[in-house]
């Protein structure tokens, strides 16, 4: 079953997902999935002797392209909605034991340009309200397979956290003129204390309230609404 259903109480949709009960979970030692197909071997999601980034649907998404047509029928007080969206994984590299930070600045500049094209055309998709381009790993946050990977959930809805600061800045915008964001830069840059790294497009800092130890964000120094508005010299910089 896949579907999304209504949460009343927090006033947002969950993603109900049965089917990814069975998903992959630590293959053998020697095996992986992720890694180029090796001749006489088994199988992986990537049927080439070597590759530098792949991007690929995910085989076991929370979110499917084409959704049942029939889910749950609403009552007056339950509502469904259809989970229709689209999750794919981002391989960084074809080595196994590869470490990002080890990698050439070409490499980032490459994966900035894959972030940007996917985010452009998940995106433009009619049934699609927000990319969202994250990474998790390690084992204690549920990471299955251990290849340098990333994923991508184009989501049918805005997730509540967005939301959340669409709202303060919208309110923010029309109380004070100002985008919030770029207030929030401005009055980070004037402590300074919290400043981390900056060049001529980016600036990395720890959020004043931040909420999680080793917080970092990066803020774009122009107002610079989304990856769509990247210039050439923005993708080199944020790599
Ligand atoms: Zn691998
Ligand atoms: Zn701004």
């Amino acid at each position: 079953m896949l579907e999304l259903r209504w949460n009343p109480i927090l006033n947002q949709w969950t993603i109900i997902a049965t089917h990814r009960q069975n998903r992959t979970y630590k293959p053998p030692k020697d095996y992986c999935p992720l890694c180029p197909a090796k001749k006489g071997g088994l199988p992986t999601e990537v049927p080439a002797e070597d590759y530098d980034i792949v991007v690929f649907e995910n085989k076991f998404p929370s979110l499917q392209k084409k959704t049942p047509e029939t889910i749950g029928s609403d009552s007056k007080f339950f509502k469904h909605g259809k989970a229709q969206g689209i999750c794919e994984v981002v391989l960084f590299t074809s080595d196994h034991n590869g470490v990002m930070s080890e990698k050439p600045l070409n490499r980032y500049i490459k994966l900035v340009k894959v972030w940007r094209d996917r985010y452009r055309e998940l995106g433009a998709k009619d049934y699609i309200d927000y990319v969202f381009i994250f990474e998790n790993k390690g084992e204690e946050v549920g990471v299955t397979l251990h290849h340098p990977h990333g994923q991508i959930y184009a989501y049918p809805f805005i997730p509540p956290i967005i939301e959340r600061e669409l709202d303060s800045s919208k309110e923010y915008l029309e109380k004070e003129g100002k985008c919030l964001f770029c207030k929030n830069l401005e009055e980070e840059k004037k402590d300074g204390r919290r400043i981390i790294i900056s060049n001529d497009s980016f600036t990395a800092l720890v959020p004043f309230s931040a909420s999680y130890t080793y917080e970092v964000h990066i803020y774009a120094n122009k107002h610079l609404p989304s990856f769509n508005d990247f210039s050439e010299k923005e993708e080199i910089d944020l790599a």
